[in-house]
């Protein structure tokens, strides 16, 4: 008999076909099913319409579907992990925008208000994440601070009721049609780094706020610089006391990593595509996507593992990032090892039949994952900072030296 307890014990089909009927009855006349020939969503690769992702979470946000782990009493079902999980697999069966556009806001900025945000602003802010009416972003790195995130020296300085943000944000992720940003600033220099930041809730369209986005090597600009001058943050968008940024920091990316490591859902990894693919290929490559398959598999269950865990993902979650990181680069390399020439060099479509078109968006999707790829060992902290964390609080090593730790911010720089 299978063991309730044990999360990688034996699939749950019997839990995943009631929540299938479930979720058939409630949205089945909404959403179309799904088409298994649509083309590959890499990570909004490409991407910029959100409204089919807001039409999407609007309808699953009835019954609290669109963010099941958030508690019931802020909009979700309220339910672990693992059933998460089985409600990702089971909306496979619908037509699904990219909802990847909403990533931000659902899993990471959200998760954090709830732990941190007063009841006041929950109840301003929560509803319209959860139906993906305002899209956050997460104004977190800096050319200065990136994976040494304390070191963030943009500044609020107390002014009347409010604060005033000066400073420059880096890779902001979907800047450019948030409605919010979560600001992480130095409200105080002469403590130590970790101890001075403060996090708050910064309107995109305020007057200072200036976004420029950049362009990655997938062709994409999703991701931009954002300039702050002297931007006006009224007291009452503080998230939490003075000081306490660091811990909503902290609290922010634990929710990334495990949304990035959820396998098949957050990362949107193809394996069936690529068994699919590897079908029409020789010995060698059919070996090679097996070897992909079973890392996959491997990387499905270390995500299941950090999922059924404590609610700090920490070192568990690490790990999974880590696994997750490595299939999606290995899947994309295999795939465009079996496509061949044609999957990065098919710009040119002048000269194409009409019957070659499906071959070459085939292609292009491979492209586009094969350069996206490298990202994910990035975003949501790079793999060495993944490996410092499950050495150092998974096993138990001996920390990095870290010199700058007990010094003030100001004495730093
Ligand atoms: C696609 C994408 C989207 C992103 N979206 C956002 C976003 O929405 N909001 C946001 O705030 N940020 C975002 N980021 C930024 C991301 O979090 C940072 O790029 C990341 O934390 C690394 O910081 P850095 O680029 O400054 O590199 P650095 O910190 O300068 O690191 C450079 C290199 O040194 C290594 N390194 C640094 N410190 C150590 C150490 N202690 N031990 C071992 N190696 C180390 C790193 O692993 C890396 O290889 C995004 C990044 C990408 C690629």
């Amino acid at each position: 008999m299978r063991n309730k307890t044990d999360p990688l014990s034996a699939p749950r089909d019997d839990e995943l076909e009631q929540i299938r009927t479930q979720l058939h009855a409630l949205i089945g006349d909404q959403i179309k099913k799904a088409d298994p020939d649509a083309s590959l969503t890499v990570l909004g690769a490409g991407r910029d319409d959100v409204e089919p992702g807001r039409n999407f979470l609007s309808v699953l946000d009835q019954g609290g579907w669109s963010v099941p782990n958030w508690p019931v009493e802020y909009g979700g079902r309220g339910v672990a992990p693992s059933e998460v999980a089985l409600i990702s697999r089971a909306l496979f069966d619908f037509e699904q925008p990219d909802l990847y556009p909403f990533l931000v806001s659902l899993h990471v900025v959200g998760p954090a208000l709830i732990e941190y945000a007063s009841t006041e602003q929950k109840t301003r802010w929560l509803p319209a994440i959860r139906s993906g009416k305002e899209i956050w972003c997460q104004l977190f790195s800096e050319p200065g601070a990136g994976s040494d995130l304390a070191n963030v020296s943009t500044r609020a300085v107390r002014d009347g009721d409010g604060w005033l943000v000066t400073g420059q944000k880096v890779w902001t992720s979907r800047a450019h049609y948030s409605r919010w940003g979560l600001l992480l600033a130095r409200t105080d220099a002469d403590v130590t780094k970790h101890a001075g930041i403060t996090a708050f809730a910064i309107d995109m369209a305020a007057k200072g706020v200036d976004v420029r986005s950049l362009v990655q090597m997938n062709g994409d600009a999703h991701f931009s610089e954002v300039f702050l001058d002297e931007v006006f943050v009224p007291d009452v968008d503080r998230i939490a006391e003075l000081g306490q940024g660091w811990a909503i920091a902290r609290s922010a990316l634990a929710h990334e990593r495990g949304a990035i490591s959820a396998t098949n859902t957050g990362m949107g990894i193809p394996i069936d595509r690529l068994t699919d693919l590897a079908k029409t290929s020789g010995p060698v490559r059919r070996d090679a996507a097996m070897s992909v398959y079973l890392e996959s598999e491997v990387a499905r269950l270390t995500a299941r593992r950090a999922r059924s865990g404590s609610s700090d993902l920490g070192p568990t979650g690490s790990a999974a990032k880590l696994r997750g990181s490595a299939v999606f680069k290995h899947t994309a390399n295999c795939g465009l090892g079996i496509l061949g020439m044609a999957s990065i060099a098919s710009e040119d479509k002048t000269d194409t039949e009409p019957d070659q078109e499906d071959e070459l968006s085939v292609s292009e999707d491979w492209g586009t994952l094969f350069l996206t790829s490298p990202s994910i060992s990035i975003r949501g902290g790079t793999d060495e900072i993944q490996r410092n964390i499950v050495g150092e609080r998974g096993l138990g090593l001996p920390p990095e030296p870290r010199v700058d730790r007990d010094k003030s911010f100001r004495d730093q720089v």
